[in-house]
Protein backbone atom coordinates (compact mmCIF):
# COMPACT_ATOMS: atom_id res chain seq x y z
CA UNK A 1 0.00 0.00 0.00
CA UNK A 2 1.12 3.33 -0.78
CA UNK A 3 0.53 6.86 0.93
CA UNK A 4 1.47 10.69 -0.64
CA UNK A 5 -0.02 13.58 0.32
CA UNK A 6 -0.37 15.76 -3.25
CA UNK A 7 -1.15 18.67 -0.91
CA UNK A 8 -1.51 19.80 2.86
CA UNK A 9 -2.61 22.81 4.71
CA UNK A 10 -5.46 25.17 4.82
CA UNK A 11 -5.08 26.30 1.20
CA UNK A 12 -6.14 22.75 -0.04
CA UNK A 13 -5.68 19.30 1.01
CA UNK A 14 -5.33 15.94 -1.34
CA UNK A 15 -4.11 12.43 -0.80
CA UNK A 16 -2.99 9.42 -2.63
CA UNK A 17 -3.85 6.18 -1.43
CA UNK A 18 -3.66 2.54 -3.28
CA UNK A 19 -2.14 -0.59 -4.02
CA UNK A 20 -0.65 -1.87 -6.99
CA UNK A 21 -4.42 -2.40 -8.58
CA UNK A 22 -6.46 0.41 -7.00
CA UNK A 23 -6.09 3.57 -6.94
CA UNK A 24 -7.94 6.08 -4.18
CA UNK A 25 -8.20 10.30 -3.28
CA UNK A 26 -8.97 11.33 -0.52
CA UNK A 27 -10.34 14.49 -0.34
CA UNK A 28 -10.01 17.42 -3.55
CA UNK A 29 -9.19 20.51 -2.10
CA UNK A 30 -7.32 21.60 -4.94
CA UNK A 31 -7.54 22.42 -8.35
CA UNK A 32 -8.62 19.81 -10.73
CA UNK A 33 -5.09 20.88 -12.82
CA UNK A 34 -3.07 20.59 -9.19
CA UNK A 35 -4.22 17.34 -8.78
CA UNK A 36 -3.35 15.87 -12.22
CA UNK A 37 0.01 17.51 -12.24
CA UNK A 38 0.62 15.83 -8.87
CA UNK A 39 -0.78 12.75 -10.13
CA UNK A 40 1.25 12.82 -12.92
CA UNK A 41 4.57 13.95 -10.98
CA UNK A 42 4.17 10.34 -9.08
CA UNK A 43 3.55 8.61 -12.60
CA UNK A 44 -0.33 7.75 -12.19
CA UNK A 45 -3.01 9.74 -14.49
CA UNK A 46 -6.49 11.04 -13.16
CA UNK A 47 -7.73 7.96 -15.53
CA UNK A 48 -6.54 5.84 -13.12
CA UNK A 49 -8.53 6.62 -9.82
CA UNK A 50 -11.06 4.62 -8.98
CA UNK A 51 -12.65 6.79 -5.61
CA UNK A 52 -12.39 9.73 -4.29
CA UNK A 53 -13.58 9.79 -0.30
CA UNK A 54 -13.86 13.08 1.25
CA UNK A 55 -13.34 13.57 4.86
CA UNK A 56 -15.74 16.56 5.41
CA UNK A 57 -16.89 19.67 3.12
CA UNK A 58 -15.00 22.79 4.46
CA UNK A 59 -13.85 23.94 0.94
CA UNK A 60 -10.24 23.24 1.62
CA UNK A 61 -11.13 19.52 1.35
CA UNK A 62 -13.84 19.74 -2.08
CA UNK A 63 -13.07 22.58 -3.98
CA UNK A 64 -12.03 20.66 -7.14
CA UNK A 65 -14.51 18.24 -6.33
CA UNK A 66 -17.01 20.24 -9.12
CA UNK A 67 -13.94 20.21 -12.23
CA UNK A 68 -12.44 17.10 -11.74
CA UNK A 69 -15.71 14.62 -11.13
CA UNK A 70 -17.53 16.76 -14.46
CA UNK A 71 -14.35 15.52 -15.92
CA UNK A 72 -13.43 12.34 -14.97
CA UNK A 73 -16.92 9.85 -14.01
CA UNK A 74 -15.16 8.89 -10.46
CA UNK A 75 -17.73 7.65 -7.50
CA UNK A 76 -17.51 10.60 -4.50
CA UNK A 77 -17.91 8.33 -0.60
CA UNK A 78 -18.36 10.37 1.78
CA UNK A 79 -21.30 10.31 4.84
CA UNK A 80 -24.65 11.12 4.43
CA UNK A 81 -24.84 14.37 5.70
CA UNK A 82 -21.70 15.55 4.51
CA UNK A 83 -22.99 14.62 0.85
CA UNK A 84 -25.69 16.78 1.60
CA UNK A 85 -23.34 19.87 2.58
CA UNK A 86 -21.31 19.21 -0.82
CA UNK A 87 -24.56 19.34 -2.82
CA UNK A 88 -25.69 22.70 -1.31
CA UNK A 89 -21.78 23.85 -1.98
CA UNK A 90 -23.11 26.64 -5.02
CA UNK A 91 -19.63 26.95 -6.03
CA UNK A 92 -18.57 24.05 -7.25
CA UNK A 93 -21.24 24.06 -9.79
CA UNK A 94 -23.29 21.24 -11.32
CA UNK A 95 -22.61 18.25 -10.05
CA UNK A 96 -23.37 14.64 -11.09
CA UNK A 97 -24.70 12.55 -8.06
CA UNK A 98 -25.11 9.25 -9.53
CA UNK A 99 -21.77 7.98 -8.18
CA UNK A 100 -22.01 9.59 -4.88
CA UNK A 101 -21.96 6.64 -2.44
CA UNK A 102 -23.12 7.09 1.22
CA UNK A 103 -20.86 5.87 3.51
CA UNK A 104 -21.41 4.93 7.39
CA UNK A 105 -18.52 5.41 10.27
CA UNK A 106 -17.29 1.88 12.07
CA UNK A 107 -19.05 0.45 8.49
CA UNK A 108 -16.09 -1.31 6.71
CA UNK A 109 -16.66 -1.23 2.40
CA UNK A 110 -14.72 -2.75 -0.51
CA UNK A 111 -13.05 -0.49 -2.77
CA UNK A 112 -11.05 -3.03 -5.33
CA UNK A 113 -8.79 -4.81 -3.12
CA UNK A 114 -8.60 -1.75 -0.18
CA UNK A 115 -10.72 -2.47 2.74
CA UNK A 116 -11.91 1.40 3.77
CA UNK A 117 -13.45 2.09 7.09
CA UNK A 118 -14.65 6.14 8.16
CA UNK A 119 -14.25 6.96 12.08
CA UNK A 120 -15.99 9.92 13.39
CA UNK A 121 -13.76 12.96 14.42
CA UNK A 122 -14.51 15.81 16.37
CA UNK A 123 -14.43 19.17 13.74
CA UNK A 124 -17.10 21.58 12.86
CA UNK A 125 -18.43 20.40 9.80
CA UNK A 126 -21.55 18.91 9.41
CA UNK A 127 -20.79 14.88 9.88
CA UNK A 128 -16.29 14.72 9.57
CA UNK A 129 -14.81 11.39 9.35
CA UNK A 130 -11.30 10.22 8.90
CA UNK A 131 -10.13 7.29 7.07
CA UNK A 132 -8.21 3.62 7.81
CA UNK A 133 -7.15 1.64 4.57
CA UNK A 134 -6.26 -2.01 4.74
CA UNK A 135 -4.61 -4.06 2.15
CA UNK A 136 -3.00 -7.47 2.88
CA UNK A 137 -3.09 -7.54 6.63
CA UNK A 138 -1.63 -3.98 5.89
CA UNK A 139 -2.86 -0.52 7.38
CA UNK A 140 -3.09 3.03 6.44
CA UNK A 141 -4.53 5.82 8.55
CA UNK A 142 -5.53 9.26 7.56
CA UNK A 143 -7.18 11.81 10.08
CA UNK A 144 -7.09 15.25 9.68
CA UNK A 145 -9.02 18.27 10.89
CA UNK A 146 -10.42 17.61 14.35
CA UNK A 147 -10.20 19.43 17.62
CA UNK A 148 -9.33 16.91 19.91
CA UNK A 149 -8.92 12.84 20.11
CA UNK A 150 -10.64 10.11 22.16
CA UNK A 151 -9.89 6.63 23.23
CA UNK A 152 -12.37 5.69 20.39
CA UNK A 153 -10.07 7.06 17.95
CA UNK A 154 -7.02 5.57 18.95
CA UNK A 155 -8.97 2.30 19.01
CA UNK A 156 -9.71 2.95 15.43
CA UNK A 157 -6.34 4.03 14.20
CA UNK A 158 -4.09 1.67 16.59
CA UNK A 159 -2.03 -0.94 14.47
CA UNK A 160 -1.24 1.46 11.53
CA UNK A 161 1.71 1.13 9.52
CA UNK A 162 1.47 4.44 8.08
CA UNK A 163 0.10 7.56 10.05
CA UNK A 164 -0.66 10.55 8.15
CA UNK A 165 -2.21 13.22 11.20
CA UNK A 166 -2.77 16.33 11.34
CA UNK A 167 -0.48 19.00 13.49
CA UNK A 168 -1.84 22.14 13.11
CA UNK A 169 -0.63 24.68 14.94
CA UNK A 170 1.79 25.92 17.84
CA UNK A 171 -0.89 27.39 20.63
CA UNK A 172 1.58 29.96 21.60
CA UNK A 173 2.37 31.28 17.92
CA UNK A 174 -1.60 30.99 17.27
CA UNK A 175 -2.49 33.28 20.76
CA UNK A 176 0.02 35.97 19.79
CA UNK A 177 -0.33 35.67 16.07
CA UNK A 178 -2.78 38.03 13.31
CA UNK A 179 -5.92 35.90 13.59
CA UNK A 180 -9.02 37.29 15.08
CA UNK A 181 -10.07 36.13 18.70
CA UNK A 182 -13.57 34.56 17.29
CA UNK A 183 -11.00 32.77 15.10
CA UNK A 184 -8.23 31.75 17.26
CA UNK A 185 -11.12 30.30 19.55
CA UNK A 186 -12.57 28.53 16.63
CA UNK A 187 -9.14 26.68 16.28
CA UNK A 188 -8.42 26.12 19.81
CA UNK A 189 -11.85 24.42 20.68
CA UNK A 190 -12.48 20.83 20.31
CA UNK A 191 -13.93 21.26 17.16
CA UNK A 192 -11.74 22.93 15.88
CA UNK A 193 -7.73 21.99 14.43
CA UNK A 194 -5.27 19.54 16.44
CA UNK A 195 -2.22 21.27 18.13
CA UNK A 196 1.39 20.22 17.20
CA UNK A 197 1.53 18.86 20.91
CA UNK A 198 -1.97 17.31 20.67
CA UNK A 199 -0.51 15.69 17.84
CA UNK A 200 2.43 14.78 19.33
CA UNK A 201 -0.08 12.99 22.31
CA UNK A 202 -2.15 10.95 19.58
CA UNK A 203 0.98 9.92 17.56
CA UNK A 204 2.81 8.79 21.13
CA UNK A 205 -0.64 6.42 21.71
CA UNK A 206 -0.79 5.53 18.12
CA UNK A 207 2.80 3.80 17.98
CA UNK A 208 3.68 0.36 17.61
CA UNK A 209 6.89 -2.01 16.30
CA UNK A 210 5.86 -2.01 12.67
CA UNK A 211 4.92 1.50 11.73
CA UNK A 212 6.65 2.47 8.39
CA UNK A 213 6.11 6.28 8.30
CA UNK A 214 4.24 9.01 10.20
CA UNK A 215 3.33 12.13 8.00
CA UNK A 216 2.52 15.55 9.79
CA UNK A 217 0.16 17.39 8.02
CA UNK A 218 -2.34 20.61 7.56
CA UNK A 219 0.03 22.43 9.11
CA UNK A 220 -0.96 26.13 9.64
CA UNK A 221 0.43 29.16 7.33
CA UNK A 222 0.37 31.62 10.06
CA UNK A 223 0.50 29.79 12.94
CA UNK A 224 3.14 27.28 12.34
CA UNK A 225 6.81 25.91 11.08
CA UNK A 226 7.59 22.91 9.70
CA UNK A 227 10.52 22.42 12.42
CA UNK A 228 8.27 23.42 15.22
CA UNK A 229 5.86 20.48 14.25
CA UNK A 230 8.51 17.94 13.58
CA UNK A 231 10.39 18.57 17.19
CA UNK A 232 7.19 18.70 19.05
CA UNK A 233 5.86 15.68 17.90
CA UNK A 234 9.38 14.29 17.73
CA UNK A 235 10.20 14.90 21.32
CA UNK A 236 6.76 13.74 22.24
CA UNK A 237 7.73 10.04 20.65
CA UNK A 238 11.08 10.13 22.80
CA UNK A 239 11.70 7.03 25.30
CA UNK A 240 8.82 5.37 23.49
CA UNK A 241 8.69 1.30 23.99
CA UNK A 242 9.40 0.33 20.71
CA UNK A 243 12.71 2.28 19.79
CA UNK A 244 15.82 4.13 20.69
CA UNK A 245 15.69 5.91 18.01
CA UNK A 246 12.96 7.75 16.51
CA UNK A 247 14.21 7.90 13.14
CA UNK A 248 13.10 4.62 12.67
CA UNK A 249 9.19 5.90 13.11
CA UNK A 250 10.57 7.68 9.38
CA UNK A 251 8.52 11.02 10.88
CA UNK A 252 8.35 13.72 7.89
CA UNK A 253 5.89 16.74 7.24
CA UNK A 254 3.96 16.97 4.58
CA UNK A 255 4.35 19.58 2.12
CA UNK A 256 1.93 22.74 1.09
CA UNK A 257 1.86 23.03 -1.92
CA UNK A 258 3.85 20.14 -3.92
CA UNK A 259 3.70 16.20 -3.47
CA UNK A 260 5.27 15.05 -0.89
CA UNK A 261 7.37 11.87 -0.57
CA UNK A 262 5.51 8.25 -0.85
CA UNK A 263 4.63 6.26 1.97
CA UNK A 264 5.15 2.44 1.56
CA UNK A 265 3.58 -0.66 3.64
CA UNK A 266 6.63 -2.59 2.20
ZN1 LIG B 1 -8.95 21.60 6.39
ZN1 LIG C 1 -12.02 21.54 8.11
Amino acid sequence: MHLCSLSSGSSGNCIYVGTERTHLLVDTGVSKKRIVDELHAIDLEPEDIQGILITHEHSDHIQGLGVFTRQYSVPVYATEATLTAIRNTDSLGELDTSQWVAIRPDVPFEIEDLTVEASTIWHDAADPVCYQFRHQGHKASICTDLGDYDGYLVRKLSDSDLLFIEANHDVNMLLVGPYTYPLKQRILSKRGHLSNERSGQMIRELLNDHIKGIMLGHLSKENNIAELAYETVAQSLQENPFTSDIRDFHLQIANRSAHSAILATD
